[in-house]
């Protein structure tokens, strides 16, 4: 019986192969940033942007930072967990979910990946109410997400990177629904849309319709896909 035993190790062996790990691991998607250093920004002077056709886009209505459009090919983004018990923990779920659903919206246009550690990331996603704002008026306006963006200098390993860090705070006891268009307009400022569309349909919208917007629109997803086109030194090696 010796004879089948050893064919059945031999056609084993090939398959266990398959199975473990490749001996030289591809490079993390989202390596910690080991080092990070504030970039002192200078203020935009790049020209207002054309607009594009009549209807399709708001791109006429977005602004670069003064070193470019701060856009990367492949975000890594942190999500602040739900607690795992106690009483919060079912509303941290739910604010959760619909962050989440939010972020599904923009990973169907852009690479992006979640990470643990938000050392890793380049976007921060809180559960936490941003802070009264004061207007020129001297009113102070309340809002239930924020995003805020600075550009810092991060080296992942291999060098320094210029790179947009932005920070994002979602109100935590909202409606569900609330939250989930709460995310999804911080977010598109957190991918590279600092600016805001006239239109109430548009994710984007200046000024929130009656419905909430759960789903990119039209011009949403073009004027993504223009800023993406564009030139920019983010995400790219530093000169040493
Ligand atoms: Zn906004």
């Amino acid at each position: 019986m010796g004879r089948p035993h050893r064919l059945l190790v031999a056609g084993l062996v090939p398959a266990l192969l398959l199975l473990a790990p490749p001996l030289q691991a591809a490079p993390a998607a989202c390596p910690v940033a080991v080092a990070t250093r504030a970039v002192g920004e200078t203020p935009s002077t790049a020209a207002a942007v054309p607009p594009g056709e009549p209807g399709a886009d708001y791109r006429q209505r977005l602004r670069p930072t003064g070193l470019g459009w701060p856009r990367l090919d492949h975000w890594c983004v942190w999500v602040e967990p739900a607690a795992t018990g106690g009483s919060g923990q079912r509303w941290d779920a739910l604010w959760l979910g619909a962050v989440e659903r939010a972020l599904g919206q923009w990973q169907q246009e852009l690479t992006i990946t979640r990470v643990e550690d938000p050392a890793a990331a380049q976007v921060r996603i809180q559960r936490r109410r941003p802070p009264l704002q004061r207007q020129a008026s001297g009113r102070t306006r309340a809002s239930h997400g924020r995003a805020e963006l600075a550009v810092v200098e991060a080296d992942r390993g291999a060098g320094w990177i210029l790179e947009p860090r932005v920070q994002v705070l979602i109100s935590p006891g909202q409606r569900p629904l609330a939250t989930e268009a709460t995310a999804l307009h911080e977010l598109g400022h957190a991918f590279g849309l600092w600016g805001h569309s006239d239109d109430a349909a548009d994710a984007m919208a200046a000024v929130p319709g009656a419905q909430p917007v759960l789903a990119l629109s039209r011009r949403d997803r073009a004027t993504l896909r223009w800023l993406y086109a564009q030139p920019t030194g983010f995400g790219h090696p530093l000169p040493p």
